[in-house]
């Protein structure tokens, strides 16, 4: 075993003081492994043999500290629901490090859980089970769908209880992502008019996610190209995130902070499931023009960085407005896939409209109605769609192939996902590691788990979810 088994290189801890508090995580009374991402342990040169053993599972409760990590808490603020939050930060994820992994890209590692910090307010600085095995799942399930999230390197049940609704064990996550940047990062310093913070955040950025920006306005233009393509691939595989808020949105273009998000079975436009989410603002179809709406408060940011005021609003407000147009792009290439098209059009888009329109009338599972297309089967109801539809394939080679790399057979069901945790509850992690298995190979067929592939019976469907704080 390697002195240092997880070969630490931080840049975050080298800015100043001001953006973060350095916070060790809080111990545990009782560490009990429950998951670990062997392979993603691999590709960020972390030591395998260290990886299986005890030491780890006491690292990643926060009970031992590893060689080389620097802990701390980020500062951020954030638009919680439109609302304005001037202070929030890690309250209770404590940042141990980064590493560069084995294709050269820095990562963060993270322990979400771990315990109170400077910025819990009046939380306790912990998570339960529920919520750490359903990211662990989701954010896994989205890698394998090929949708840029961070992901989940290990859980650990901590042996302690937490107090929600009812008493419930606590568990520890351990995520990795490209980095904690966030939208609300940069309005922290910018609500504080602290200028020079913004730069060191908008180089760091550069530096981490967009090496080929050359200004803070290059930097805003390939953040809004990330998102525009993120939020195109979650409409693609019926994604809710539930709390779009600008403090969930990383500077990255991954998918972060999963809390009561959810994955829709019938379609239709307005689902929602978040139950604070009581106006719909982040119901599925509205999530393109939030994630804009977050996007301009992140020009907003950027414009003390940007020279001439005037000039700065113009240019922001340009890269801004570049959102409706690369989403729709980046939309019909998604849904055109789906429905067998290589390379869709923009005159594609009216039988892409009205497909989706079918499934939402006849209350159709958004899912499979788009796998079992690659079979030539169509929901009932949709037979005179399905006309214009092969009408149209006949331009095109091998249709069958394209809908089948594009339209997953697995995603991770609410009310499977909720049944992985109610096990564990019982200490039955055998759902939890079925899931996680058939869900790391969604595009396959996996026949012995088409259960999984069922959409919920009536009794079984989940309505809401929460943010389990
Ligand atoms: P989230 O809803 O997870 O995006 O979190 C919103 C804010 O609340 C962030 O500042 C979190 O760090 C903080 N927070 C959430 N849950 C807790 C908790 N149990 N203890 C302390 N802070 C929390
Ligand atoms: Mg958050």
């Amino acid at each position: 075993m390697n002195a240092r088994p997880i070969p630490f290189d931080n840049s975050y801890a080298r800015l100043p003081e001001r953006l973060f508090v350095r916070q060790a995580p809080v111990p545990v009374a009782a560490p009990e492994l429950l998951a670990i991402n062997l392979s993603l342990g691999r590709e960020l040169g972390i030591d395998a043999a260290w990886l299986q053993s005890p030491a780890a599972v006491r690292a990643f409760a926060g009970n031992e500290l590893p060689e080389g990590a620097e802990p701390l808490a980020q500062a951020y603020a954030g638009h919680q629901f439109g609302g304005w939050v001037p202070q929030l930060g890690d309250g209770r994820a404590i940042l141990l490090g980064e590493v560069v992994d084995t294709h050269g890209r820095r990562r963060d590692i993270q322990l979400k859980g771990a315990g109170r910090t400077p910025f819990s307010r009046g939380g306790d600085g912990r998570a339960w089970i529920g919520p750490v095995l359903r990211e662990y799942l989701v954010s896994e399930s989205m890698h394998a769908l090929g949708i840029p999230t961070t992901r989940a390197l290990a859980a650990v049940a901590t042996g302690e209880t937490v107090y929600r609704e009812r008493p419930l064990p606590g568990a520890v996550l351990t995520r990795v992502a490209a980095s904690h940047l966030r939208v609300g990062t940069f309005q922290y310093f910018a609500a504080r008019q602290d200028v020079e913070a913004l730069r060191l955040l908008a180089d760091h950025a550069i530096a981490r996610h967009y090496p080929q920006a050359e200004t803070p306005l290059d930097l805003l233009n390939a953040v809004v190209e990330a998102q525009a393509k993120l939020v195109a691939r979650w409409m693609s595989v019926g994604f809710i995130h539930g709390v779009m808020n600008t403090d969930n949105t990383a500077i990255s273009g991954e998918t972060i902070d999963y809390g009561p998000c959810a994955f829709m079975d019938a379609y239709h436009p307005e689902t929602v499931f978040s139950s604070i989410d009581r106006t719909g603002r982040y119901a599925y179809a509205r999530q393109p023009e939030i994630a804009a709406w977050n996007l301009a408060q992140f020009a907003t940011c950027l414009l003390p960085l940007m020279g001439e005021r005037d000039k700065a609003v113009a240019q922001a407000t340009e890269a801004v407005q570049r959102f409706p147009a690369l989403h729709a792009s980046e939309w019909l290439h998604r849904f055109g896939r789906k429905i067998g098209l290589a390379q869709a059009r923009p005159a594609d888009s009216p039988l892409i409209e009205a497909f989706l329109r079918g499934l939402a009338d006849h209350g159709h599972d958004f899912t499979n109605s788009f796998r079992d297309l690659a079979e030539g089967r169509l929901p009932g109801g949709l037979e005179g769609w399905g006309a214009d539809w092969r009408a149209r394939l006949r331009a095109e080679n091998a249709p069958e192939a394209v809908m089948r790399t594009a339209n997953p057979a697995f995603i991770p069901r609410n009310h499977r996902v909720e049944e992985a945790i109610s096990a564990a509850l019982e200490g039955d992690m055998a759902p939890f590691r079925r899931l996680h298995g058939v869900l790391a190979h969604p595009f396959d067929d996996q026949p012995e788990h088409a259960d999984l592939a069922r959409p919920p019976a009536a009794h079984e469907a989940v309505h809401q979810t929460f943010c389990g704080t």
